[in-house]
């Protein structure tokens, strides 16, 4: 799962960076309004964590753009964001009405600094939830159970061992559960600018998961990509 983090105040976005990646997600930062309107629309984000002073303008002017931004499918023809984007407002301004004002103007949810990461983390993961449409916390397909709180697959009951890399493609598999997602979709969502990317990484995460967990637990569609079924095959 892919975040942008949006944040002028170095210490804090290289904190942010550092514990976020450590619980599995790419990472990418930008200080201002119009860095971040140019990395929303260059990449998809899985959900955005907005500052609201920035160096050069407010956050609640991004996000109202965004929000003004047409759904997913119309975006990516006009290079604009998903208006439907996450959105949690991370700020010092914590009075009521300020909360309110964010809210309001579309922001999913609404976090006071200073914040514990672990409340971070679990707000993020409740906004992930939703947007994927489940209401489960984890998510069961077959005999494949993946929690994304405690990062486990299980299969059938019992635990499946994985690297956080093919952890991270089975949940954006599962996520877009009955769409077929390219290579470099998948890729989009695993890493940031700044990660070095192996031209045939995705692939063999895949053939890995395939050997863990079954080889008709994820197929392929020659010459798109990959996709795991919407039903199970009993
Ligand atoms: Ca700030």
């Amino acid at each position: 799962m892919r975040i942008l983090v949006v944040e002028d105040d170095a210490g804090i976005a290289s904190g942010l960076r550092t514990n976020l990646q450590q619980r599995g997600y790419a990472v990418d930062v930008c200080d201002g309004v119009a860095s971040a309107w140019s990395a929303l629309r260059a990449e998809r984000f899985d959900a955005v964590l907005l500052d609201l002073g920035l160096t050069d303008g407010d956050g609640s002017e991004l996000l109202r753009r965004l929000r003004q931004s047409p759904p997913a499918a119309a975006a990516t023809a006009l290079a604009l964001p998903d208006s439907a984007t996450p959105v949690l407002i991370v700020t010092a301004r914590d009075q009521v009405h300020q909360r309110i004002a964010g809210l309001d103007l579309g922001a999913d949810d609404y976090l006071a600094k200073p914040f514990d990461v672990d409340e971070l983390d679990a707000r993020l993961r409740a906004l992930l939830r939703r947007a994927a449409g489940r209401t489960s916390p984890t998510i069961c397909h077959g005999d494949v159970e993946l929690d994304p709180a405690a990062r486990t697959v299980r299969l059938a009951g019992k635990p499946v061992e994985m690297s956080p890399r093919e952890f991270s493609v089975l949940l954006v598999l599962l996520e877009a559960r009955g769409r077929v997602l390219s290579r470099l979709q998948i890729e989009e969502r695993l890493y940031s600018w700044d990660a070095a990317i192996e031209s045939n990484a995705v692939e063999v995460h895949i053939h890995h998961l395939r050997r863990k967990l079954g080889s008709g637990c994820i197929q392929t569609m020659r010459g798109v990509g990959y996709f795991i079924p919407q039903k199970t095959e009993q």
